[in-house]
């Protein structure tokens, strides 16, 4: 039983280390030195998996991580230890807080209850607390509201062991100029609060305000750090922050490198006669005789069911149709046209195989699902290794 750890799973991610390099370089050229970049790994790093991504990233230089919960937190912290600063932006509750404050975990406050929680906790350990006051400037979400501040800031000052590490907002939908207004009116706001704490002596916080998005298209407020999530993954948040990077910078090919390859392996083959019905129910229907692989993936893996009679995988160098409905661990793919196709074929689902290449965002199109939902939705149990 001790060698199944190391048997792959069905299917297995394959994570690249020159292409994270890259993105990573791409990230850093466009930041100052006095910029902090922090790695969101939050949703099991977008679906890289944490015990894989981080290790990897920390190797590469990445000294700041972001999360969204306590217990994500947890994992990133036992990978890091000492050797890197690490915020929860979301989820922490009253009994997460002790956990935090000794293992020095920043994390945003957005509410009186937390802030309570966190003094109370820090004062009775007789150690600091890292928070970081998280500003509601119309995302309409989280956040303390500009006219809380005040005692908010009272009440932190009368507590030695709270910390004001950081003062932060997020932006509601820097990815599309639609919403250009609203952001516009959000970092205004967020000046303003910048313009009170000046008159605090004891407050000395970094600001923060910039994810992905608004780090493309604001990048005059980058202020002390920017929370990065898809951009190192080798992922624009969206068509639109794409085309207008390449149009403002004159470039005509993507900077940005996929890390992530997600691959199966054919387990059985076989040949369907003319005028049948392949798998569950009458949804595909032989109009010849039909070669089928069988691929041990399904939607309990990941692969959404919308993508039943319309998904498309590499095999052999070439791309092949899914036929049928996808079940909840195995589909079925046509692949009449391949001559020579054997059990324990590779079958790529996202990635490259000879000049062939099914993106994420192709993938995505299909299932109408957005880039970061479909990674998120893969499955942490997944093999996950490091490649180059
Ligand atoms: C997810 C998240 C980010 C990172 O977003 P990307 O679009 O992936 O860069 C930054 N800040 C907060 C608060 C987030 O929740």
């Amino acid at each position: 039983m001790k060698r199944l750890a190391t048997i792959k799973t069905t299917s297995y991610i394959e994570i690249s280390k020159s292409a994270l390099k890259n993105n990573l370089n791409f990230i850093n050229s466009n930041l100052s030195k006095k910029t902090v970049f922090s790695s969101v790994v939050k949703g099991n790093a977008y679906g890289h998996g944490i015990e894989t991504f981080v290790p990897l990233a920390l190797e590469l230089g990445v000294n700041h991580f972001s999360c969204f919960s306590a217990e994500e937190a947890f994992r990133v912290h036992s990978i890091i230890g000492e050797n890197g600063t690490l915020l929860i932006m979301g989820s922490i509750f009253d009994d997460q807080i002790e956990w935090a404050i000794l293992n020095k975990i920043e994390f945003f406050v957005f509410n009186y209850n937390t802030l309570n929680t966190a003094i109370l906790i820090s004062d009775k350990l007789k150690r600091n607390a890292f928070i970081h006051l998280e500003i509601e400037t119309g995302m309409n979400r989280t956040g303390f509201d500009f006219n809380e501040l005040e005692n908010v800031f009272n009440l932190v000052q009368n507590h030695k062991y709270v910390t004001v590490k950081g003062i932060c907002t997020h932006l509601a939908g820097a990815e599309s100029i639609s919403n250009y207004k609203r952001i516009k009116v959000q970092l205004k706001t967020f000046k303003s609060v910048k313009g009170l704490i000046k008159t605090k002596n004891e407050i000395n916080p970094i600001y923060h305000s910039l994810c992905s998005a608004g780090f493309l298209s604001y990048p005059k407020h980058k202020a002390d750090l920017v929370r990065i999530g898809i951009l190192q993954y080798g992922f624009f948040p969206s068509n639109e922050n794409y085309i207008q990077y390449i149009t403002k910078n004159k470039i005509n090919s993507n900077p940005l490198i996929r890390v992530i390859s997600w691959k199966s392996r054919i387990m059985d083959i076989k040949n369907v006669k003319i005028g049948e019905f392949i798998g569950y129910g009458t949804s595909y229907f032989t109009n010849i005789d039909t070669k089928i692989a069988i691929v041990p993936i399904g939607y309990s893996n990941g692969f959404a069911r919308k993508l039943s009679n319309s998904g498309k995988v590499l095999i052999n160098g070439s791309r092949h149709d899914v036929v049928g409905v996808v079940n909840m661990n195995m589909l079925a793919v046509n692949i009449s046209e391949l001559e020579n196709a054997n059990i324990g074929d590779e079958v790529v689902l996202i990635g490259n195989q000879g000049n062939l290449e099914i993106s994420v965002s192709s993938f995505s199109d299909f299932s109408n699902l957005l880039n970061y939902e479909l990674l998120t939705r893969l499955p942490s149990n997944i093999t996950r290794t490091i490649i180059d």
